[in-house]
């Protein structure tokens, strides 16, 4: 390690005080299974870690004003545990997809969006599911959504002073999700490709639907172009319209990887919209 100072801060003001303190120079480390390594690899050097697993009143699930609040410390192991979560079948999928049980113990959502890599698997899943983060400094607070998070330039859209205090999962009883992804192996490994739908439909015909992608752009999109073909349509007609096409809003530049993506991209949204009607999409 070559940080300068350790800190383990147990509650939220004292790390606001530490990130307005250190600005630029001090890294949140949460459950660790991202930053570690590179603070280990001198990759990156802060002048101060900021552990912030002791904060306890980070750490909690609860419903509150029709939505799951997640605290910023919450680990995937407890979502899945959580009676709360389990009514967001996409997020549930993608949660058992990532890393393994000891990685989902103290791995957590807001580092997958701390880190914001293109494959995320937690993200791919928020992101359908319409989610916002609530992120506080010194200086006050905002509540963005995931997508205009992901839509602001620089790396993750959060700003170097500020903490993911908060995740927000709209309630929504019509809406069915479905998360897919496609990687290598079958544990431990990251998505070539991932996708989340979540649809209401009402006589067979889809009313709403919203689709993410993962591993198919620098961080997690959310593919208009492919919700326009979805929408309005019933499901055998959804499935035929996605198969084969290419989101405008994907941007796949290796062009090594490019046949493979675009072949499975339609193939696996539309598998992930088959599953959410199984679930009982539209019977609610
Ligand atoms: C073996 C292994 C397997 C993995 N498999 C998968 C996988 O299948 N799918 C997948 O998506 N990921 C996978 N990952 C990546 C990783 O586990 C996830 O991205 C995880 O969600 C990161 O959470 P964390 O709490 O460990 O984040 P950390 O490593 O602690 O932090 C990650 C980033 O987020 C910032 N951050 C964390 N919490 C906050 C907060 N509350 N406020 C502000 N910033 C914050 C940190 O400063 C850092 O920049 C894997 C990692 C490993 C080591």
């Amino acid at each position: 390690m070559t940080a300068q100072t350790f800190y383990n801060p147990g509650t939220i003001s004292e790390i606001l005080d530490l990130l307005d303190e250190y600005k630029e120079e001090a890294v949140i480390v949460n459950g660790g299974t991202d930053i570690v390594e590179q603070i280990g690899s001198g990759r990156i050097r802060p002048k101060a870690i900021l552990y912030i697993r002791n904060a306890g009143e980070l750490d909690y699930i609860r419903e509150e004003n029709g939505a799951v609040l997640i605290g910023g410390i919450t680990s995937y192991r407890s979502m899945l545990e959580s009676p709360l979560c389990r009514q967001f079948g996409g997020l549930r999928q993608a949660l058992t997809e990532i890393g393994s049980p000891p990685i989902r113990v103290v791995a957590t959502p807001a580092g997958n969006i701390g880190t914001s890599a293109s494959g995320a698997d937690c993200n791919t899943a928020l992101l359908a599911l319409g989610a916002s983060v609530v992120l506080s400094s010194k200086t006050g607070e905002r509540i963005l959504t995931l997508e205009d998070l992901f839509s602001n330039p620089g790396k993750t859209g959060l700003h170097r002073n500020e903490l993911i205090r908060q995740i927000r999962i709209p309630i929504n009883k019509a809406a069915r999700s479905s998360f897919i992804k496609l990687a290598k192996r079958k544990a431990q490994d990251i998505a070539q490709v991932s996708a989340c739908v979540c649809v209401e439909a009402e006589g067979g015909i889809c009313q709403k639907v919203t689709v993410s992608l993962g591993a198919v752009a620098p961080r997690t999109i959310r593919a208009k172009s492919l919700e326009e073909k979805i929408v309005h349509r019933t499901l055998a007609e959804a499935v035929a319209a996605v198969k084969g096409i290419i989101p405008a809003e994907a941007s796949l530049r290796n062009p090594k990887n490019r046949p493979y993506k675009e072949a499975v991209i339609g193939v696996i949204v539309g598998r992930a919209l088959k599953q959410a009607y199984a679930d009982g999409v539209g019977r609610t």
